[in-house]
């Protein structure tokens, strides 16, 4: 039913139920389960022929305060949501800090008190479709144990608070689709982004579509070995782009450089003061992350690099040294083809692409799995 009203307009009962072909019972109950949920409303009717005799048909339409795709970003330790309405036009987002140990029970739940903040508390969930879901490290098809991890109770947890069906995709992915259809990257066919938080990760779009990987696993840039034999990280290897150039590799640097800063602002406010043992710290980890766009950029041929992640924020300080690096790294034919430049979704990146996901109307999904036909059977009575 939403789907008709949502392809067609404004829709009577009966010529609803002429594209439906469901017995008038029925598919009044339904009208009057949509209505009930705030799904749909009934239309004004100021242009509508009168029909011969008696009062014109009442037209029922999509209510437009109504959600019709969230996007939840489970990030290490925050969660941000974003919502779109039934025109697709984003009503509202929010994001909350927690304990990087929050149990998952507790990250859904204040995944679905955010969402209850949105437009002020008004809006109403009965058009809600489907659920993106981005979430930290790799998620591929179930095929191995491994996959699942500790995932597994997620989408079971989403599906029960929010009644409809739960796409899942890792999170830094959904903020490269993000920026690639409404941010930095708007439009590219040929996108590599980077994203320097408390994890280092990425996603690309090669030849207009985003990329996933045979096992999920596209993106991984924060664990491509930039010091052999370096310093522990937690994907078990050691000397990853992760360990020197993440939010703690920093930190770590810094203060062994003798600074002192408790979070990543601080860092970040000392460079802006010119302090030499930040910008320096800064211009290091620049320079390994420019040397790694380089050699992605040898072997995928992007034509724009877009930075997000908290580190972003460091402007010039980090980003003149990347750019250095990569310049002097990249095949001198395409030093000048490349644009290098930063995020402009923010923190709400992933979230933003937890609902393309939902949407599934970019091309850059061509090639993504689409929500399953049997959504009704997953929905909650
Ligand atoms: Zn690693």
């Amino acid at each position: 039913m939403l789907d008709l009203l949502r392809k067609h307009g404004p829709l009577s009962r009966g010529e609803l139920g002429k594209r439906c072909g469901l017995s008038r019972t029925t598919l009044y109950d339904i009208i009057a389960g949509l209505m009930a949920s705030g799904a749909v409303v009934t239309a004004a009717q100021e242009d509508a022929a009168p029909r011969g005799r008696g009062r014109p048909a009442e037209t029922l339409t999509l209510n437009p305060d109504a959600g019709q795709a969230i996007g939840i970003d489970f990030a290490r330790r925050a969660v941000h949501v974003a919502a779109v309405n039934v025109a697709h036009e984003i009503v509202g987002s929010a994001s909350e800090a927690h304990a990087a140990d929050l149990p998952w029970e507790d990250r859904v739940e204040l995944a679905e008190r955010l969402v209850g903040t949105l437009t002020g508390g008004s809006l109403r969930l009965g058009a809600l479709s489907a659920i993106g879901v981005g979430v930290v490290g790799p998620v591929g098809e179930p095929e191995g144990e491994e996959d699942g991890r500790h995932l597994d109770a997620l989408p079971e947890l989403l599906v029960k608070r929010f009644g409809v069906p739960v796409l899942v995709d890792n999170n830094t992915r959904l903020a490269a689709l993000a920026e690639s259809i409404w941010g930095a990257a708007a439009g590219g066919q040929d996108v590599l982004y980077l994203r320097l938080s408390h994890g280092v990760g990425g996603g690309l779009v090669v030849n207009g579509s985003l990329h996933r990987g045979a096992y999920g696993l596209s993106g991984e840039f924060g664990h491509i070995t930039v010091e052999p034999g370096g310093a522990p990280c937690d994907c078990g290897g050691a000397g990853c782009l992760e360990t020197v150039a993440s939010i703690r590799g920093l930190l770590d640097s810094y203060r062994a450089a003798g600074g002192r800063a408790d979070d990543v602002s601080a860092l970040l406010a000392a460079a802006g003061a010119g302090e030499e043992a930040a910008l320096g710290v800064l211009a290091k980890a620049g320079a390994q992350v420019g040397a790694v766009l380089a050699a992605l950029c040898n072997a995928i041929g992007p034509s724009v690099i877009v930075i997000g992640g908290e580190l972003a924020e460091a402007g010039p300080a980090l980003f003149g040294p990347i750019e250095r690096t990569l310049t002097a790294h990249i095949l001198p034919i395409s030093r000048h083809r490349i644009s290098l430049r930063r995020g402009t979704l923010g923190d709400v990146a992933g979230a933003l692409g937890g609902i393309a996901l939902v949407l599934h109307e970019s091309p850059l999904l061509s090639r993504y799995p689409q929500i399953p036909d049997h959504i009704d059977q997953l929905r909650q009575p």
